[in-house]
């Protein structure tokens, strides 16, 4: 049998929220091991748009929601980070735009625009036009409006990377997870089969926490699933474009990152409402239809011949909210020595290493001391999704 272990935290799930703080808790001299059953980000995290949101999207109501203002920060810690002067040294990160965009294809801005000229919005929303537009709207035919959010977009594959690097030899490979208890107390977990004992238990594994928190009989945090049907096309003349285009209602009618493939060319990855309800009925063909439809609509000029195209279903997993309401903030939820969260974004992943840092203060866990690990299997990282389904 596998000699036991000793940790200060440990953290089941290597997505985004479980890699940024293992980096912050090692950072502040923690021992750590981080857990992961598959593949480091491959589960929501790399299947996202990359998007630092800073809440601008929240307000096309006109009115700052509590999400605005949570989220208003993270830009600025991210950008920081990216440089090689934030809380973490994500220096390496490959930024793939240093702005996102809010284009509206008519005249539906209306009384938006006044907002977002108001001092609330100030220095956050900016209109541009002629070139300062992004490449991919700089045409004859375009007309409309666009704004420049003070949020950016990252390639996510490497953040991953760089966060696994950060890892260093923190980061194993289990495929079964049992709690180790004495008494009622969680003590650690058996990780195929070895014992693993540690001051605290983080689950940050996403949709896996459901099952991780039912092993461990407990019920709350419920969790909720937010089904998506993205849409990737490839095309050898695409230029890039980060931008949710606006549509008549509360949400972004289609918004657009774009993502270097390995050959060379760029793919734009569609979510907004097209992945959303309607989206998620359709089959890949339909769905496949109805972007390529949108986006001949939208862009005219652009020439999608040869275009590959491909479609990928994946559930957002949050806290259950009342009516699917999308969470303001990460979630933390504690029971005991175990912490349980969600992110619910991948701009609040500083957010959620905030709470989990909170509450070792507050609780006065201290790093303690602890045999050096024997070599553990490492999981590997996962591959950008577009990579898998264009390749
Ligand atoms: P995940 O990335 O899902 O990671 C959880 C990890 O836990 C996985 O690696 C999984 O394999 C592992 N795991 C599961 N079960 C176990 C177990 N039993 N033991 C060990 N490990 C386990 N947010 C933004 O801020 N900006 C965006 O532009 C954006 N776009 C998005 C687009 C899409 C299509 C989707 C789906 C989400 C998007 N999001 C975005 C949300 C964001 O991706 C998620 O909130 C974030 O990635 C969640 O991170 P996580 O670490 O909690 O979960």
């Amino acid at each position: 049998m596998a000699e036991p272990l000793s940790t200060d935290v440990l953290i089941l799930g290597g997505g985004i929220a479980g890699l940024w703080l293992n980096a912050r808790l090692r950072q502040q001299g923690f021992s750590t091991l981080l857990v992961e059953s598959a593949s480091l980000g491959g589960a929501q995290s790399v299947k996202s748009q990359g998007i630092i949101h800073g809440g601008a999207k929240y307000a096309l109501h006109g009115a700052l929601t509590g999400a605005s203002e949570a989220i208003a920060d993270m830009p600025r810690r991210w950008r920081e980070a990216v440089a090689g002067t934030g809380e973490l040294d994500l220096s390496g990160v490959r930024l793939l735009s240093p702005a996102h965009y809010l284009w509206s294809p008519g005249s539906l801005f209306g009384n938006v625009t006044s907002f977002f000229a108001s001092k609330a919005m100030r220095g956050r929303v900016d209109p541009v036009s002629g070139s300062e537009l992004p490449p991919a709207l700089q045409h004859p035919k375009f007309k409309g409006k666009v704004y420049r959010l003070a949020e950016l977009v990252l390639d996510v594959p490497s953040v991953i990377a760089r966060l696994a690097e950060l890892g260093g030899d923190s980061l194993v490979a289990a495929r079964e997870v049992e709690p180790l208890r004495e008494g009622e107390a969680l003590v650690g977990l058996r990780l195929d089969g070895r014992e693993v004992r540690a001051q605290r238990i983080v689950l940050s594994a996403g949709a896996g926490n459901e099952d991780l928190l039912q092993r461990m009989g407990i019920r709350q945090p419920a969790m909720q699933r937010r089904p998506l049907h993205m849409v990737m096309v490839k095309a050898p003349g695409l230029k890039p474009l980060y931008a949710h285009c606006l549509g008549g209602g509360p949400k972004p009618r289609v918004t657009v990152t774009s993502h270097p493939a390995a050959d060379g060319q760029w793919v734009w990855y569609l979510g907004g409402d097209l992945a959303e309800a309607d989206g998620v009925a359709r089959n890949e063909a339909e769905q496949i239809a109805v972007a390529e439809q949108e986006l001949r609509q939208l862009l005219p000029w652009i020439d999608f011949t040869g275009a590959q195209w491909a479609t990928l279903r994946v559930d957002r997993a949050e806290p259950a909210q009342s009516g699917l309401v999308r969470p303001d903030n990460a979630f933390l939820a504690e029971a005991g020595n175990l912490l349980v969260g969600w992110p619910t974004k991948l701009a609040l992943a500083p957010d959620f290493a905030d709470r989990v840092l909170a509450c070792l203060a507050r609780d006065g866990i201290q790093p303690g001391e602890h045999a050096p690990l024997p070599p553990l299997p490492r999981p590997p990282v996962a591959q950008p999704a577009w990579e898998a389904l264009l390749g």
